[in-house]
């Protein structure tokens, strides 16, 4: 039997009188892609907010390969192995591709501000593999031969790619992407639904939010349909598509 890599268990958290996510429960299977639809508003970013633990539960639990999260810093989540995008872009524009990506590793050199100083052998070999690994995560995003230019030059759907580029380089067994294919073209969408294949097929396990159907519904293997906080759904895109509940509050839109 395969393994779930997230467990979601009741996960509740209010923000003042609102309840953003309402006693979800939720087990993602490892190497699996998932996907998160709903409504805007319905809750789905604040599980993102929740799995990195930028927000704590007020109630529930949530394990991460076993392992209970609840509370932990986000610092050590990316280090555990959970990376994410966001649903807009976070990149820095005057800076080059292969930079932004390394921007995203600190959490991953174990040699903190000493670093700079102390420039030992342990150092230099860390500083090899942090540029490997930003090197390997362009190569898998397509974007290796783009690595000296200046991300705002770069067209729209390979900021997304280098956004998803940094997140591979923290070298992560659970990649969370919020609406990765938000203002792409057909052909974006194409080439970014390849190569979330290609991650998956490589081992990672995937947790998307995502609005366009098409897309969720050939990538997925599960889907969770959320509604006001609650759980409303969850089953193969066949058994979604056809859920009088999911179509009642969002497909029938
Ligand atoms: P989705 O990603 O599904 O569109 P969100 O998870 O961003 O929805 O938001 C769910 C609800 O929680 C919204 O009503 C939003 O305004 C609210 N919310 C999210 N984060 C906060 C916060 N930090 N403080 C107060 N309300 C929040
Ligand atoms: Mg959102």
């Amino acid at each position: 039997m395969a393994n779930n890599i997230l467990e979601l268990d009741s996960v509740t958290i209010r923000f003042g009188g609102l309840t953003a996510v309402d006693s979800v429960d939720m087990n993602i299977e490892e190497g699996s892609i998932r996907a998160l639809i709903g409504p805007n508003g319905a809750g789905k970013s604040t599980i993102f907010n929740l799995v990195t633990c930028i927000y704590t539960p007020t109630s529930g639990e949530i394990r991460f390969m076993g392992q209970t999260i609840n509370g932990l810093k986000p610092h050590i989540i990316t280090k555990m192995g959970i990376a994410r995008t966001f649903q807009n872009i976070r990149l820095f524009g005057e800076m080059t591709v292969l930079d932004n990506v390394k921007v995203g590793q600190h959490c991953r050199t174990r040699t903190g501000f000493l670093g700079a100083v102390l420039r030992g052998p342990r150092v230099k070999k860390e500083e090899a593999h942090i540029t490997e690994a930003a090197m390997a995560a362009l190569e898998l995003m397509e974007l290796s031969h783009k690595k000296d230019e200046l991300a705002k030059n770069l067209p729209y759907g390979e900021q997304r790619r280098l956004e998803i580029a940094r997140a591979l380089a923290t070298e992560p067994k659970l990649l969370l992407l919020d609406e990765p294919a938000a203002g792409m073209n057909p052909q974006e969408k194409q080439t970014l639904m390849k190569m979330i294949r290609k991650i998956q097929e490589m081992g990672l396990t995937i947790f998307l939010v995502e609005h366009d159907m098409k897309f969720v519904m050939s990538l997925s293997h599960r889907i969770t349909v959320l509604d006001y906080g609650k759980k409303i759904a969850a089953g193969s895109p066949a058994e979604i598509q056809r859920d009088p509940a999911v179509i009642a509050a969002y497909l029938g839109k």
